[in-house]
């Protein structure tokens, strides 16, 4: 993998088609279009589809209408093409594989066999709400078998216990999460042979150039783990900016329970997109 990065900015789009978009995507997803332009840059966009269970086909044609209705457009994608093709996750496993094979050789992932809740969460981004679990240090084994492939058995990365591990975001300013506090040791690949949510991530923000990652504030925390994996693989961190959530009147974040507020369910109502648009840029000015 070239580690010839430009200077040039390039911002993505990474969806996950496992529900309809709602507005809070949207805003977030109009915020990283915004800023590519600003800085005259590119915009990717890459589906998050390794969850085969939840992701359906018919929640990607809806990705494309629906982003394409609110006027984003991007220059690399699934649907347009690109150097860095393909731009599905499902198809990217060979990317990983080698990834893997480079943490392993560093020593700085091992085996865990122990299940825990979070270990069925790992394909997917953790979003507010998912409560973090800190795997016990206890659990790591403290000699295992040299092996050359992952085999049917969960990885996780071995985090620096009690070492601080400083974000820096371009909209909170520097944050910085204690390892073996925050969060604990973290999954990279589990069992049935798919990389975590974490480190297909970093794999694919590296291997696709990304300058700066821009998604929602509840993945601020999955920005000091990606941090690790950054380092132990030698690459350059991207820039982070982690946009404002919205929230419903109760003050939660909107998820898939808000069907009201799918941008299919505005489209069908005759909300108009400039209206959107318009707002957010008043919102956020
Ligand atoms: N695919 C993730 C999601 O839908 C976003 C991950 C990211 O932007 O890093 O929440």
């Amino acid at each position: 993998m070239s580690d010839d990065h430009s200077h040039r900015y390039r911002g993505r789009l990474a969806p996950t088609p496992s529900g309809l978009l709602h507005l809070g995507h949207a805003r977030t997803f109009w915020i990283a279009q915004q800023r590519a332009e600003q800085a005259g840059g590119d915009l990717v966009l890459r589906l998050e589809d390794l969850d085969r269970t939840r992701c359906k086909p018919e929640y990607v044609t809806a990705i494309y209408a629906d982003l394409t209705w609110l006027g984003l457009r991007w220059q690399e994608g699934p649907d347009v093409g690109g150097p860095h093709a393909p731009y599905e996750q499902q198809a990217r496993l060979p990317f990983y594989s080698e990834i893997w094979q480079q943490l392993n050789a560093a020593g700085v992932i091992y085996p865990s066999p122990h299940s825990r809740r979070d270990v069925q969460q790992a394909l997917s981004a953790p979003h507010e709400g998912d409560r973090e679990l800190i795997f016990p240090p206890a659990l790591r084994p403290t000699a295992f078998a040299a092996v050359q492939e992952p085999g049917a058995v969960n990885w996780r990365f071995c985090v620096p216990d009690g070492e601080s591990i400083p974000v820096v975001d371009g909209r909170l300013g520097q944050v910085s999460y204690k390892a073996g506090v925050d969060f604990g040791d973290f999954l990279v690949w589990r069992k049935d042979g798919f990389p975590s949510y974490e480190l297909a991530v970093v794999v694919d923000d590296h291997a696709m150039q990304i300058s700066e990652v821009v998604r929602g504030e509840d993945l601020l925390l999955s920005a000091a783990k990606q941090s690790l994996l950054y380092h132990a693989l030698g690459w350059a961190i991207p820039a982070f900016y982690h946009a404002p959530l919205l929230r419903d009147r109760q003050g939660r974040r909107l998820a898939k329970r808000h069907q009201a507020l799918a941008l299919r369910s505005l489209r069908q109502e005759g909300v108009q997109p400039a209206t959107l648009r318009q707002a957010w840029a008043s919102e956020l000015a």
